[in-house]
């Protein structure tokens, strides 16, 4: 629903969330998107896939020279992740704060890795830490006609006549 006139301004922020091998191994999908969406956010894209290793080299480019590289790949590989894309309001910041620090144990309580893993190379989830790796990334996992554009039509309650 877009705030009335005088309100908050509306941005149409994205980014990329993944549950990686470890969450889906864990069976915890839905307990992920269960946080994302009573944040409020918006579900435009999702989809299961065993990650290709082109993917996943594109991804974390960055990492490359990094001692722990190749066994984040293979971790990264070894099962199905389930890649999201998720809209709404200062999302990328939001998802991150929602995630929290890269080394579960340093996470907070109340974060995804501070409530489910306790070790930095088994973290659960991925979330784009800046508006531009967001986009970089919805562009590597995702096709454009993979993402939803749907409206809020107002089904709750409240907009139900008898
Ligand atoms: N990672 C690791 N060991 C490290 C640092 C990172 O295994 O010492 C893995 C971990 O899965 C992390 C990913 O590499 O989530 C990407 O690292 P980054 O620094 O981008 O952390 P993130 O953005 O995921 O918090
Ligand atoms: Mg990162």
């Amino acid at each position: 629903v877009r705030p009335s006139s005088g309100g908050p301004s509306w941005t149409q922020e994205r980014t990329l969330v993944a549950v990686k091998p470890d969450g889906v191994q864990r069976r915890l999908i839905g307990a992920v998107i269960q946080r994302f969406e009573r944040r409020g956010f918006k579900l435009v894209g999702m989809k299961m896939l065993q990650a290709p290793e082109s993917i996943l080299a594109e991804h974390y480019q960055d990492l490359q020279r990094k001692p722990f590289y190749p066994a984040l790949i293979s971790y990264m590989s070894s099962g199905p992740v389930v890649a999201m894309v998720w809209e709404g309001y200062n999302v990328v910041r939001a998802s991150r704060a929602m995630i929290g620090h890269t080394d579960s144990t340093e996470a907070a309580p109340g974060t995804i890795r501070g409530d489910f893993s306790i070790h930095i190379s088994r973290n659960i989830i991925h979330a784009s830490d800046s508006v531009e790796g967001a986009q970089r990334e919805i562009q590597l996992w995702f096709q454009s006609n993979e993402l939803v554009n749907w409206a809020d039509v107002g089904h709750h309650s409240s907009s139900y006549q008898a």
